[in-house]
């Protein structure tokens, strides 16, 4: 499976692996272990496959759960679930996937499953902790529940990307408009 990357930051792209959220047309994307470690590579946190068992597969997706309702506290202004927070601290303060010299000089990513939730809650705490925070939106299209970073130059940006949504948007636009004007 392609995943798609358009939010900008590891941690938002992470949650975007549940689509469609909060409705009876929500769809899991991390369905197994092997998604894990697919995802994983197409996001570059890693440089080959890793060994996802089930728990660390039920880990990284409560991190992922903890680390949206952050988030969508934050846009809200309200403050984070404390069960959340006592989470994302925990895993955070894991060892996370880092880069490896190689004696030929190149790099390598590697890391164990268990790693992939601790560098993801890093990501968000780097979020959190920098300026993207402020510019951290959800995708206006309807039914799409992706969070990207708006770093378009006018702050403008309404959805989370061209390839995904936008197109369709505009396409919906389009029509409206043509059914508009035939009448
Ligand atoms: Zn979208």
């Amino acid at each position: 499976m392609a995943f798609t990357y358009v939010s900008g930051r590891p941690c938002l792209d992470f949650m975007g692996t549940l689509k469609y959220r909060g409705g009876a047309g929500a769809e899991e994307l991390l369905t197994g272990p092997e998604c894990l470690s697919e995802w994983a590579i197409q996001a570059g946190l890693v440089g080959a496959a890793v060994d996802v068992a089930d728990g660390d597969l039920a880990a990284a997706l409560s991190v992922r759960e903890a680390a949206y309702r952050i988030v969508i506290a934050r846009l809200e202004g309200r403050r984070p679930p404390v069960a959340d927070v006592a989470l994302v601290n925990e895993w955070a303060a894991q060892p996370r996937i880092t880069p490896r010299l190689l004696r030929s000089g190149a790099t390598r990513r590697e890391g164990t499953a268990a790693q992939l939730p601790a560098t993801l809650a890093a990501d968000l705490l780097d979020l959190l902790a920098g300026t993207d925070i402020d510019n951290v939106k959800r995708c206006a299209h309807d039914g799409c529940t992706r969070l990207y970073v708006d770093s378009s130059r006018g702050r403008n940006r309404h959805w989370c990307g061209m390839g995904t949504c936008g197109n369709q948007a505009k396409v919906q636009a389009f029509r409206a408009r043509q059914r508009a004007s035939a009448r």
